[in-house]
């Protein structure tokens, strides 16, 4: 078995977003991270000697990454939309974004646990994975030394 790594913070692979954790001291009020998008891949090398190219995975990272930046994300099941805005009530505050401004997403709270699901989901479901893969993490980093990771087997 042999496991490739991507680290985000040296391939470059991040973004810049803000986010609110309801019902958190400090994490309650708007606020952001640089996060940093790391992969681990696990499996067996095929007969081109390589486990995974590491390029489309790169891409792909790169891809997902690029949607969440400079954005505010929210998880889609708490908040209110009209035509041109983004409404959310958290702990008693009521916040109001630009619809641009805002990517909402399908998890429950825009942790950094939540966000590495949702990217390793996305990974599984639109990166072609070789059968030799058996297993694949996502790590997410709200800071340097500081982050989640989840990992599926194939
Ligand atoms: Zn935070």
């Amino acid at each position: 078995m042999i496991r490739l790594e991507i680290n985000g913070w040296e391939a470059h692979i991040g973004f810049s977003a803000a986010h609110i954790l309801p019902e958190h001291d400090k994490c309650g009020r708007l606020h952001g991270h640089n996060y940093a998008v790391h992969a681990r891949v696990e499996g067996f090398k095929g007969e081109q000697g390589f486990v995974l190219d590491f390029i489309p995975l790169k891409e792909k990272l790169r891809a997902i990454a690029q949607e969440l930046d400079h954005r505010v994300i929210l998880p889609a099941g708490t908040v209110k939309e009209s035509e041109n805005e983004i409404s959310i009530k958290l702990s008693g505050k009521r916040y109001v974004f630009p619809r641009e401004d805002v990517l909402l997403l399908d998890i429950r709270r825009s942790t950094a646990e939540e966000l590495a699901g949702y990217i390793l989901k996305r990974v599984i479901e639109e990166l072609e994975i070789p059968d030799s893969i058996v297993a694949i993490e996502i790590g997410v980093d709200e800071s340097r030394g500081q982050g989640a990771w989840v990992k599926k087997k194939l």
